[in-house]
């Protein structure tokens, strides 16, 4: 069992002031794999007043110098990336080959994409030849808080310890308590890379203790979150106090609009989609909208594809999905399977309870339901589980209107060989992303909602953007230059 209690403040391993344990529990096992500490408000700010020493250094430290200590962080990942697959297999639950594959894997490609982004990063320039003596400076907005969820834990630490570092600010990060290993080996590549002491901090605790200290201490000028509406909500207040800036990445109820005409894998893919990582996915694609022509014919698609999906313990290679994360959310997921049968949705594939054979762990049976209405509780709340909601539609009007009525706005799909069509739907959906034909989004686009999915955007420019303020200067002498 892996025992680390210790947090990372200011360039070194330190013990909590207060001792707390907490276990960090397998999802394929139910067993504890690790022990560490959730610290207090005494640790936070000890890891803040780091920060904020190390702020006029890190600041000050030319881009280029910055961009050669991030590269450094790439290069501790690409001498380590199998221990960070199997850290985060083992916390989360990911299948290893996923977590080689996928989760991990988010660690160098959103790296990659901010390094371009960053080269073309304009720190001052002329506001325009009307008038010459104004400028337009970026500038870090200073000590940043970081707090990250259990779901895709590198994707989420990298989407924001890499740009605030870019960026010149200096941060911590309180990743999920759930999901803590694969933050604690990260900060090991940070300290091997030679961050600068301060610049990187790590405390390890819950929402309503570092989360909560972190959202209302003084010296923070600003929380990037991602995490659940309700915590986006509780963030917000926290914050508001000291006016930060808030930076929130939420909950989805993703729509995928299938026309008729779509292509012959579409229903499949949207399947496979949603189930990848257990369903645990902020922009899975859990409402699948049908053509009434082709609903029949997608239903059959969807039960088969689903109960031919295997679930099995993430420690086994293959393409299985694993447990999801926790009790909580099995039984939530249990919850919303059973609430689905009461309001009479017609379950076509998976269902309650464990899957066949198995009598320990987190799993969930591949689910599928058929005949939902909107407004039922499955076609309304997010599930955040390998449960798909199927719900047909008349017309290309009605479709728009069931994708937008909903809380959220993250991830909308449209499945059609009809390129004017998907260009209109493309403009009508109500989201911060669209995706079309099974086609992801390009290296470096933003991701990021609108509505009760937060407004946040993060990777490539739009991310490094997050972390600066902009400053206009008048007066500027450019002879002196
Ligand atoms: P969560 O909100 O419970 O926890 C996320 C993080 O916030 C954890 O580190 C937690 O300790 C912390 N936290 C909780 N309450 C807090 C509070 N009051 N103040 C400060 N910090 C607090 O969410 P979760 O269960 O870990 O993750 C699942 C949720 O995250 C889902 O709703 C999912 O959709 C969402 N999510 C969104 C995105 C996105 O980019 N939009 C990505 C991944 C996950």
């Amino acid at each position: 069992m892996i025992t680390k209690r210790e947090f990372y403040i200011n360039g070194a391993w330190v013990a909590p002031e207060v001792a707390r344990d907490c276990p960090v529990i397998d999802p394929s096992t139910e067993e504890v794999c690790a022990v560490i500490s959730l610290g207090g408000e005494a640790d936070t700010d000890a890891a803040v007043a780091a920060a904020k020493a190390a702020l006029p250094g890190w600041s000050a430290t030319p881009p280029a110098e910055r961009r050669r200590v991030v590269e450094g962080i790439l290069e501790q990942y690409q001498l380590r990336k199998e221990e960070m697959a199997k850290a985060i297999s083992l916390e989360m639950g990911a299948p290893i080959d996923m977590a080689r594959d996928d989760q991990a894997e988010c660690l160098p490609w959103h790296l990659k994409n901010f390094l371009r982004a960053f080269d073309h990063v304009e720190w001052i320039r002329p506001l325009g030849p009307h008038a010459p003596d104004t400028m337009i400076a970026l500038e870090p907005i200073g000590v940043v808080g970081l707090i990250t969820p259990w779901n895709w834990p590198m994707n989420q630490v990298t989407l924001k310890v890499i740009p605030a570092l870019l960026a010149g600010c200096t941060c911590v990060l309180k990743p999920s308590e759930e999901a803590p290993l694969s933050s604690m080996l990260f900060a090991e590549f940070c300290h091997d890379a030679g961050v600068p002491a301060g610049v990187f901090n790590l405390v390890n605790g819950d929402g309503a203790g570092v989360g909560t200290r972190l959202s209302s201490h003084p010296d923070v000028e600003m929380i990037s979150f991602t995490g659940s509406t309700r915590a986006g909500r509780a963030i917000s207040v926290a914050a508001a106090q000291t006016l930060k800036r808030v930076t929130l990445e939420l909950g989805g109820k993703g729509a995928n609009l299938v026309f008729a005409d779509a292509d012959d894998r579409a229903v499949e893919r949207g399947v496979r989609h949603l189930m990848n990582n257990s369903g645990q996915s902020c922009n899975a694609p859990s409402r699948m909208l049908v053509e009434r022509s082709y609903y029949d014919r997608a239903v059959e698609i969807a039960a088969e594809v689903a109960s031919s999906i295997k679930v099995a313990p993430a420690s086994e290679p293959g393409k299985q999905i694993g447990p999801v994360v926790n009790k909580r959310q099995w039984d939530q997921i249990q919850g919303y399977i059973q609430k689905g049968i009461d309001e009479g949705a017609r379950l076509v594939a998976g269902g309650l309870g464990l899957p066949e054979g198995m009598n320990k762990g987190f799993y969930v049976r591949p689910t599928v339901f058929a005949d939902v209405v909107p407004g039922m509780t499955i076609e309304r709340e997010e599930i955040f589980g390998p449960v798909l909601c199927m719900i047909p539609f008349e017309t290309e009007a009605e479709a728009v209107r069931i994708a937008n009525d909903t809380p959220y706005g993250l991830t909308n799909y449209v499945q059609s060989q009809d390129g004017a069509r998907r260009n209109r739907l493309a403009r009508q959906l109500r989201a911060g992303m669209v995706e079309m034909n099974g086609k992801s989004r390009g290296a470096g686009a933003p991701f990021g909602g609108v509505k009760a999915s937060g407004r946040a955007r993060e990777g490539g420019a739009w991310g490094i953007e997050e972390f600066l303020e902009v400053k206009a200067i008048s007066g500027w002498d450019v002879a002196a230059e």
